[in-house]
């Protein structure tokens, strides 16, 4: 399945909630959902529609994907190793889609959204262990190193996201180093670091079918 490319924003309306894809947008009165704007479609204001079980594990596990941005098969691959990991399933998944590089450099604070991150990896800017990588989706490790690379450390991204980064909150797993933005993954997250707007056991519902 193609990567959708229409308006965030219509995500969340869909979903009835903030996903929080747009950044800094999504803090300002234009959010979409903040304006009280209904479900896309015919019937997108029906709020009366009963929701099945079915609808609501489908849901939560959209919207994880939404959050992440990652495509359902991969989704589901994730769930499938989620599921070979000790330990709980649900939380070994969210720790999967965590250690995404892409997620990473949104949480290190280099970019306002994981859209953005994944822009930023796939143009190349980001390095792993000193090499570049442009993969969105590479699994990263506690110890690594995630940095810019030397030419893009130059540029107003740069420059911006080292000026951004201070008035930031990076989560206790990641730590930074606000000059050179030469960051180190600390440890995998545990649950109460992650978001915590997923309910992951609807997800493992919604495979257990
Ligand atoms: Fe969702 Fe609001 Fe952000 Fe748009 S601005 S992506 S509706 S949270």
């Amino acid at each position: 399945m193609a990567r959708y490319t229409g308006p965030s924003c219509r995500i969340c309306r869909r979903q009835g909630e903030k996903l929080m894809l747009k950044g800094m947008r999504c803090f300002t009165p234009k959010c979409a959902i903040d304006k009280g704007r209904s479900a896309p479609g015919q019937h997108g204001g029906d709020r009366r529609r009963k929701v099945s079980e079915y609808g609501l594990h489908l849901k939560e596990k959209q919207k994880a994907r939404y959050i992440y941005g990652v495509l359902e098969r991969q989704f589901r691959r994730y769930f499938a190793e989620a599921q070979r990991m000790p330990g709980l399933t649900g939380e070994n998944l969210l720790q999967l889609l965590e250690m995404r590089l892409d997620n990473i450099v949104y949480r290190l604070g280099f970019t306002e959204s994981r859209n953005q991150a994944r822009q930023l990896v796939l143009h190349g800017h980001i390095a792993r262990n000193g090499r570049r990588t442009n993969i969105p989706s590479c699994q990263i490790k506690p110890g690594d190193i995630i940095s810019w690379i030397e030419k893009s450390s130059k540029l107003t991204l740069f420059i911006t996201a080292a000026e951004d980064i201070k008035s930031k909150t990076i989560p206790d797993w990641l730590s930074v180093d606000q000059e050179t933005l030469i960051a180190k993954v600390v440890s995998v997250p545990i649950r109460s670091e992650m978001d915590m707007s997923i309910n992951e056991q609807l997800i493992v519902e919604f495979y257990a079918r």
